[in-house]
């Protein structure tokens, strides 16, 4: 594996790698686990290489968010991604990709303030401006991403669409502890005490589905199967449970054409997310199988 730091390097890299090879690049933060390597995996499986990045994005992190605390694991996340199969690995610093009077954004409106948007203020900012710049650097034929981070793929997918970017948007399924909690660089965070609390977001993910299947398919109700599971455990804070449109992210009163249940919560001072797809008029679900 091939470790680049810098722009003009990475480019050059990708230029020769595409000379005769698909490349498809799996952009992280690191701290990884199985469901980063999932996305390695999945990307392995469609392009003859695959590159990935390792940047904790500071544009993403609003003040007083967890930017110098994120973890940093890079050698471990080398190890990891080099036994994986990735050919290339684009790890640069903060300054080699806002150099200094660095002053373009790149901003989806409205889409960008709804669910995670809504309460982190400048976050998909940030995200979709350096997803921009990575498309830009690494110019992949495909880029996979986590349905684990559903408002981000329908951010994405609306910056690809509107900005005609010649990539493939890939969301991949959510990897899960055995238990459901799904994975995150986040979980490490947690006191035990807290790791065992931080199942209600999949436990209310799970009422939900097991409604679904029962027949229900008024959003309202499905939304209040969720909240009842979280009134049971009052110290976890919802930040929002919301039933709605995977694509523009607005709340859907009926699910029978498809949505998206997502739920994001403080355990402690960790904000946690999860979510569920329901497809339209739903077959058997990921939660369901995990609980099979
Ligand atoms: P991050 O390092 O948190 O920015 O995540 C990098 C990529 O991994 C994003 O596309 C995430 O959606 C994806 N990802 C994170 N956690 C999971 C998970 N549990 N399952 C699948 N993909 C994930």
């Amino acid at each position: 594996m091939q470790v680049i730091t810098t722009v003009r390097e990475m480019q050059h890299a990708s230029i020769a790698f595409k000379k005769t090879r698909s490349l498809g690049l799996v952009p992280t933060m690191g701290a990884l686990h199985a469901g980063h390597l999932s996305l390695v995996q999945r990307a392995l499986a469609d392009c003859d290489a695959v590159a990935a990045s390792i940047f904790v994005n500071p544009t993403q992190f609003a003040a007083g968010e967890d930017y110098e605390t994120y973890p940093r694991t890079f050698d471990n996340d080398c190890a990891k991604l080099e036994a994986a199969g990735v050919s290339l690995l684009f790890a640069p610093i903060a300054a080699e990709m806002y150099p200094a009077g660095a002053a373009t954004f790149v901003e989806v409106a409205d889409l960008s303030n709804r669910l995670d948007g809504a309460s982190r203020p400048g976050h998909f900012r940030g995200v979709a401006t350096i997803v921009a710049k990575l498309f830009n650097i690494v110019a992949p034929d495909r880029a996979y991403f986590g349905q684990k981070d559903a408002a981000q793929v329908a951010v994405l997918r609306a910056m690809v669409r509107d900005l005609n970017l010649p990539i493939q948007l890939i969301a991949c399924p959510i990897v899960r502890e055995p238990d459901g909690l799904a994975m995150s660089s986040r979980n490490r965070y947690l006191s035990p005490d807290q790791r065992r609390r931080a199942l209600i977001l999949h436990h209310s993910l799970h009422a939900a589905d097991k409604l679904l299947r029962s027949g229900e398919t008024c959003a309202e109700a499905l939304r209040i199967a969720m909240l009842d599971i979280f009134a049971a455990e009052p110290s976890i804070r919802i930040d929002y449970a919301a039933i709605v449109d995977p694509a523009t992210l607005l709340p859907v009163a009926d699910t029978t054409h498809g949505a998206l249940l997502a739920v994001a919560a403080w355990v402690g001072s960790t904000r946690l997310i999860d979510n569920l797809l329901i497809e339209p008029s739903s077959a058997a679900t990921p939660i369901e199988a995990a609980h099979a």
